[in-house]
């Protein structure tokens, strides 16, 4: 009944959408308490208190007409030219409204770009592990995803591993960083690579290859560490953000694309973005999120909650003996599985009614990964299960 390309896309689906049925069941049987569910990356802690007053506030003030009309399918002038003043004060840039693009959260905005961007067959290069949604918002466009696996000790980008990846197809490079699924902070140092290796080959193709920024994790870095903003090292970049972390409400649909003047072809980024929204269904970013963001632009949640919970499984996992390198940021922990086939290492896991994500789904075979944004309590109780899992390992 339905196309080839959607079968095989469920197919690759189900695995990640079983782990969360599953979970489901085994609440059932033995008490949603008692499960120890790390498989989905649904943010945990309170959205800040002004994101509903502001709403609120909106919903009464503000001329009913007005509010819920159609906006400008590329968003509210006013909410662009807060969220341009706001990423000027905060990365010395210089947007104004006519630089900013408000979409439904980071997923639309990527697959906005790619319809705006790819041909049949264009490629688009992203750093593995990646988020597993990309290969399917490429490919309903009749893209191809191209993964160059980051350097398995670090979980930075590779210079070999993405140089290869290059065809004359490449149109767009995908970056994720703090990543999912693995929490890494991508260095300066390895950002500055990846501009370099990018320059260069645009010159050897002859043509602009424009790197995406999806950070919708942004706000998300601990320890003081420092999220390098993409479009200070190379000028043909899209930041693509989304407020769906920084202030919980991942159920409310609200980000943006930001596109600096100077990037080759800017006028006509603009337009193929906007046009992009009414073909693919999106038509404009909701009314009354965008009108939000005018209280709530740098608003953000309680960080120090994840860093917490980061800290308790990473030192708790770590002194077990689980290999994990240390993540600097969203609400990830990528670790090595116990043997080498990951999803037989997430069965074992089920066992101890622990649900973690297997790698492979992220194109990261041999680890999995665990989401901590669950209560810091059910991280402190999940601990003697994960002793536990360990120890059948080492029989
Ligand atoms: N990009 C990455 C790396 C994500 O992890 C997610 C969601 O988890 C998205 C994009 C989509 O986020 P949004 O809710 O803003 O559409």
């Amino acid at each position: 009944m339905i196309s080839d390309k959607m079968s095989k896309s469920l197919q690759a689906a189900i695995c990640i959408r079983d782990i969360f049925e599953e979970g489901k069941k085994l609440a059932d049987i033995y008490g949603k308490e008692n499960i120890f569910d790390f498989s989905i990356g649904n943010p945990n802690v309170e959205p800040p208190a002004i994101v509903n007053e502001s709403m609120i506030e909106i919903l009464k003030t503000e001329k009913p007409l007005a509010l819920h009309g159609y906006p400008s399918n590329i968003g509210h002038p006013d909410v662009r030219a807060k969220v341009a003043e706001y990423l000027n004060e905060t990365y010395k840039t210089d947007y104004t409204f006519e630089n900013i693009a408000m979409t439904s959260g980071a997923a639309a905005a990527l697959v906005l770009i790619s319809n705006t961007f790819l041909d049949i067959s264009d490629e688009v290069i992203t750093f593995s592990p990646y988020f597993w949604e990309y290969k399917s918002y490429v490919e309903s466009l009749y893209g191809k995803l191209v993964p160059a696996l980051c350097d398995q000790k670090t979980l930075q980008p590779d210079p070999d591993t993405f140089r290869a990846a290059f065809t004359e197809r490449t149109r767009l490079v995908f970056i994720n960083t703090p990543n999912n699924p693995t929490g890494a902070v991508y260095t300066e140092e390895s950002i500055r690579m990846v501009c370099d290796i990018l320059r260069e080959k645009e010159q050897e193709y002859g043509h602009p290859i424009y790197l995406v920024s999806d950070e919708p994790y942004r706000q998300l870095a601990y320890g003081g560490i420092k999220v390098p903003y993409i479009p200070h090292f190379y000028k043909n970049t899209l930041v693509v953000y989304s407020y769906s972390k920084a202030l919980s409400i991942p159920g409310e649909r609200i980000g943006y694309i930001a596109v600096g003047s100077d990037v080759d072809g800017f006028a006509e980024i603009m337009a193929g973005i906007t046009a992009s929204m009414r073909y693919l269904g999106y038509v404009n970013a909701p009314s009354l999120q965008q009108k939000m963001l005018l209280k709530c632009v740098d608003a953000s949640v309680d960080v120090s909650q994840y860093e917490r919970n980061r800290n308790l499984l990473y030192e708790g996992l770590t002194a077990m003996g689980y290999e994990c390198i240390r993540p600097d940021g969203a609400f990830y922990l990528f670790f090595r599985a116990l043997e080498e086939d990951d999803a037989k290492f997430c069965a074992e896991a089920k066992k101890e009614l622990i649900l973690l994500a297997p790698g492979s789904a992220f194109h990261g075979p041999g680890f999995v990964r665990a989401s901590y944004c669950v209560s810091y309590d059910v991280i402190q109780r999940s601990l003697p299960a994960f002793q536990r899992l360990m120890d059948s390992y080492r029989k």
